[in-house]
């Protein structure tokens, strides 16, 4: 990849540095490119090492729906890096999603995967947790597809990566999925039999994706509006830290959905150390939407128009606002050649804001000086 010496470092490589240490590293999902700048920017201000990812639902084969293929999303993200000087980050495949399990869908991953290591990507997060047997009767039964799946792309991307190392993340426990009693949690024993099953098939990820209370995207009160996501479990989550801990499997945990969880609550009571990773996706959608109201109103009134002709038919008795909050992401494929040529001054300004917020998070997650502690284990 890159040989300016500002290529993506192996997502492995971030977590053996920080190993240890109570930091969170910074995943931000980079669904418009226009932000990347500002966070990298920020990174190398404050010496954090940075994640920048996509999900498969938002960078596929086919572009998933930010347009950004992994070849894409790979060079724009490179060319970030190099433009700001960033050299401690890792380029992250998030949610490699796999909800039905069978032959053609495992191949068709497959195929992603291989699209991704071509690309550069040097993390890979398998995203198998939708493989769940209700009606299993002990844990390692209710796991077995997710522990299946995860081993045979584990192995796959070890094959693909030809002997250079890289990030691996696995889940258990679908985030954000609720039942009649509420959000379902990931409990201690099935993290601590999902890594132990993937262990001995020789798999062994950094990080852990679990259920502890989190919804990617926004949270919204009975009148649809916006607020602040308080409903993170923090002592269920020091329990399955701990638990992984006391049963000697060596694992950090990556924390989905932090839009919208209040910064200084992370910043006091979030167990950093326990949590190395804290994924970060819709909150800089919000900040180049924000910028659009204001600097480009026309492309922001014709998404808006755009996305709820074409979501209120399936959202009936939820006002606009929420609709369009919940489908706007859509419109980003849609508007792509809009999107990427506006106006020098309104990238100029989601350049600025997300410098700014990265700051905050950055301080938040204590992940200042991360990226000396990585520079010191790279070859
Ligand atoms: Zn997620």
């Amino acid at each position: 990849m890159s040989t300016q010496g500002f290529g993506p470092v192996a997502g492995s490589a971030v977590f053996r540095g920080i190993s240890g240490q109570k930091k969170i590293i910074m995943a931000a999902n980079i669904r418009i490119a226009h932000v990347a700048k500002g966070i990298f920017r920020a990174a190398k201000d404050t010496g954090s090492a940075v994640f920048m990812e996509l999900a498969r639902s938002e960078s596929d084969l086919s572009g998933g729906y930010t347009g950004m293929t992994p070849q894409v999303f790979s060079e724009k993200m490179q060319a970030a890096a190099e433009a700001t000087g960033c050299d401690v980050w890792a380029l992250h495949a998030d949610h490699i999603s796999v909800k039905k399990g069978d032959a053609a869908d495992v191949q068709a991953t497959k195929d992603l995967i291989d699209a991704q290591v071509k690309a550069g990507f040097t993390s890979f997060a398998i995203d198998a947790s939708h493989l769940f047997n209700f009606t299993g009767k002990t844990v390692r039964e209710e796991l077995a597809e997710n522990i299946r799946v995860t081993t045979e792309l584990a192995h796959f991307i070890r094959s693909r990566m030809h002997g250079r190392e890289f990030g691996l993340e696995v889940e258990v426990g679908e985030i954000g999925r609720k039942d009649t009693e509420g959000m379902i949690l990931t409990r201690p024993e099935e993290a601590v039999e999902f890594i132990r099953a993937l262990n001995e098939n020789d798999v062994f990820p950094q990080v852990l994706a679990i259920a502890n209370g989190s919804t990617h995207g926004h949270v919204y009160d009975a009148l649809g509006n916006v607020v602040e996501q308080l409903s993170i479990d923090i002592p269920q989550t020091k329990a399955i830290a701990q638990a992984l801990r006391d049963n000697k499997l060596s694992v950090g945990i990556a924390q989905h959905g932090i839009t919208g969880t209040p910064r200084d609550l992370i910043n006091l009571h979030f167990p950093k150390g326990d949590i190395i990773k804290g994924n970060v996706g819709t909150f800089w959608q919000d900040v180049v939407y924000a910028t659009f109201k204001v600097y480009e109103p026309e492309l922001y009134k014709n998404i808006q128009e755009w996305t709820l002709e074409k979501y209120r038919p399936a959202n009936p008795g939820k006002n606009d606002r929420q609709i369009f909050d919940g489908n706007c992401k859509m419109a980003i494929k849609e508007f792509y050649k809009e999107i990427y040529a506006v106006e020098e001054a309104t990238v100029h300004a989601i350049e600025a804001m997300a410098y700014a917020e990265s700051l905050v998070f950055f301080r938040a997650f204590s992940s200042e000086g991360s990226a000396a502690l990585v520079r010191r284990t790279l070859p």
